[in-house]
């Protein structure tokens, strides 16, 4: 088994899943790369910034037993080894949104008080139950940087293989006096131009709101 890193979902650098594929491996030492380039940080130093390690599912949480490999239509999913119970670890992607939150003509990147003192990346946060996109990232922009948020425009759909999850991701124009959540750590406001995609996760949304502005000059 092999331990895998994940990045940003409620805003922390985390680990949930253990994956066996090589493939995953490559997708890893891809964005190492990516962060590499983009905040000037290696593995190492990411490792201590905070990441954290847990295992992967192992029993059911139905009848709590092991979970085994099933092939199904193809596909190798875990499923309960208790013939009476039938539980599946779909392992469907999770949903997260992401707010590229512009603020007196600059776009707000937050760094998470477990992150790299280099890394900055948008508002992001899961959905919770019952909401609408749209109410979540206005609610992630409220809760960690304080501001309300006067327009938000969808920027596209990302999926996010490493992570298992779909970016949903919108721009927001937000006003107010920022004040910072219990999570963040600090904040820069860069003019858009200054404003460097990563190439990965929510790195390709910021990629086409810039390809966005570029269309509209
Ligand atoms: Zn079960």
């Amino acid at each position: 088994m092999t331990l895998i890193i994940l990045f940003q979902t409620r805003s922390c650098i985390y680990i949930d899943r253990v994956y066996k594929e090589k493939k995953v491996e490559t997708l890893i030492s891809q964005a190492m790369k990516s962060f590499q380039k983009s905040w000037g940080i290696g593995l190492d130093n990411l490792e201590t910034g905070g990441l954290k390690k847990m295992s992967k599912i192992n029993y059911c949480p139905i009848c709590r037993t092991s979970l085994v490999e099933k092939k199904m239509e193809g596909k190798t999913r875990l499923a309960c080894s208790a013939d009476s119970c039938g539980y599946i670890y779909w392992d469907s992607p999770i949903p997260v949104v992401a707010g590229i939150v512009e603020y007196n003509g600059t776009v707000i990147l937050a760094r998470n008080k477990s992150w790299h003192k280099k890394m900055f990346g948008l508002i992001t946060g899961f959905l919770e139950k019952d909401e609408s996109p749209e109410t979540g990232i206005l609610r992630e922009v409220k809760e960690e940087l304080g501001l309300t948020g006067k327009t938000v425009k969808l920027v596209g759909l990302y999926p996010f293989a490493m992570m298992n999850q779909l970016i949903i991701a919108y721009h927001v124009s937000a006003e107010g006096d920022i004040q910072l959540g219990e999570e963040i750590a600090e904040i820069k406001c860069l003019e858009p131009a200054r404003l460097k995609p990563w190439d990965f996760g929510t790195g390709l949304a910021i990629r086409d709101w810039l390809l966005s502005l570029d269309n509209k000059e």
